[in-house]
């Protein structure tokens, strides 16, 4: 017989989504317990890099920050999702400051960073482990509440019941554990590592990104969207072998590093949508005018010398720790790389309560879509699991009420 345990919200996945929903939910007074296929820390968010994106400069509002995410998708976002994401942002950044995240800092305010797409400088970092800092924050809150936490725990399956949902998951001693949920917080992240397998190609994501809670909701009649569009991150390691499969921080881009073809020439605008950089050095190399890595893999060249040591030192040290851990300098002389897939940019359709098409099933964080549309801008994945996971965090709570 499985154990069955009885809660008000029940959350999918530990990543900065899961978190935050869990977090919001326990303070909105439900009884919470939050499932996870690996350890806790085994997430996306925890390896997320370069920064968050608000709205915080003279120059910027969020109103410009939607624009900037508007004009990114391609006019394909969910405008007032994406309208949510940007008013909420600067709330969201104090929220994670409530729990311990330590933004960095410059001339008293935040220091910021123009990324990919962005007419602002609007991102904000902590070092270059902006991820692990926010979840370590809100993993470290969350444990400290009355909310429980099941590692090594996945979702099987979830059963539509009269009063909510039965979920059941999976120990790692092969039992089985059910839950009776009044609500379901859908937070298990993207499935570019699956993908990335099937496909023989490298990603940038974690071994628990495979998708199958997706396919759970999608088989219980939830919408989707975008779900094909996938999206690649433009830089890639190429070389040395240690760092294939490593996204170098887009802020890298942002601190002056340009993109070189085999000639020595910038071939394309760094600070472009993401989607523009990744095709412009598809077609640079297709075109032949690529460099090759030592194995023979294709790749052009980031010239990371034209980034100054100062702002190297304080928003690239991990970058700059595990290339020169490798035997390269990123300050003396240019990386090779390639695009690498990266993100699900589609997923469940959801709505400003961030609840899916089915109801009392809730999604937020890389598993939904609608945000970011068919392209998502860089350091907004971040701000949409925090926005997004407290909404539905708070929503589930009320719905299961
Ligand atoms: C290397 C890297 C760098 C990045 N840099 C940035 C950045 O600088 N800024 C930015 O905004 N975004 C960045 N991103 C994207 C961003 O980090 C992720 O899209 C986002 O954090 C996803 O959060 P999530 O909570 O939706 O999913 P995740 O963080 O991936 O968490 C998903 C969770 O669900 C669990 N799970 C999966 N399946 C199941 C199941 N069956 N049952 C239970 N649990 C399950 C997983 O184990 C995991 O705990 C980066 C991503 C990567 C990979």
């Amino acid at each position: 017989m499985a154990e069955r345990l009885s809660v008000d919200v029940l959350v999918v996945g530990s990543g900065a989504s899961g978190l935050a929903a869990a977090v919001s939910a326990e303070k909105a007074g439900a009884r919470v317990a939050l499932v996870t296929k690996g350890a806790l820390q085994s997430c996306n968010s925890a390896k997320a890099q370069g920064g968050i994106q608000a709205a915080f400069g003279d120059d910027d509002s969020p109103e410009q920050h939607a624009e900037d995410v508007w004009q990114s998708s391609h006019e394909t976002a969910n405008r007032q999702l994406v309208e949510v994401l940007t008013a909420e942002a600067p709330g969201a950044i104090h929220w994670l400051e409530e729990h311990g995240v330590e933004f960095t800092g410059e001339n008293g305010g935040y220091r910021l960073a123009r990324c990919g797409g962005a007419t602002r400088k609007r991102l904000l970092q902590v070092g270059d482990r902006t991820g692990h800092a926010i979840t370590t924050g809100l993993r470290d809150a969350f444990l400290a509440s009355s909310g429980d936490a099941y590692p090594n725990c996945p979702l099987v399956s979830l059963e539509r019941e009269a009063n909510g949902w039965r979920a059941t998951c999976l120990r790692k001693n092969g039992e089985e554990l059910q839950f009776d949920a009044g609500a379901v917080v859908l937070a298990a992240g993207g499935r570019c590592y699956r993908e990335a397998e099937e496909r023989g190609e490298l990603s940038t994501n974690h071994p628990g990104a495979t998708g199958e809670v997706t396919k759970i909701a999608l088989e219980l009649g939830a919408e989707s969207r975008d779900l094909d569009a996938l999206q690649y991150h433009p830089n890639g390691g190429a070389w040395p072998p240690t760092m294939q499969g490593y996204s170098i921080p887009e802020t890298t881009r942002a601190y002056g590093a340009t993109l070189l073809n085999a000639d020595g020439e910038e071939f394309t605008d760094p600070l472009g949508p993401r989607d523009a950089v990744s095709q412009a050095i598809f077609d640079e190399v297709e075109a032949g005018r690529g460099v090759e890595t030592p194995d023979g893999h294709p790749a052009v060249m980031l010239d990371t010398t034209r980034i100054a040591t100062h702002d190297a030192e304080i928003s690239l040290p991990y970058m700059l720790r595990r290339y020169r851990s490798g035997g390269i300098d990123p300050l003396r002389q240019p990386l090779l790389t390639y695009p690498v897939l990266h993100y699900q940019n589609g997923g469940l359709v959801i709505d400003e309560r961030s609840e899916t098409t089915l109801e009392g099933l809730f999604a937020c964080g890389e598993i939904a879509g609608g945000t970011h549309g068919r392209n998502r801008m860089m350091g907004n994945s971040l701000l949409e699991c925090t926005v997004f996971g407290r909404r539905a965090g708070a929503a589930a709570a009320e719905r299961a009420a």
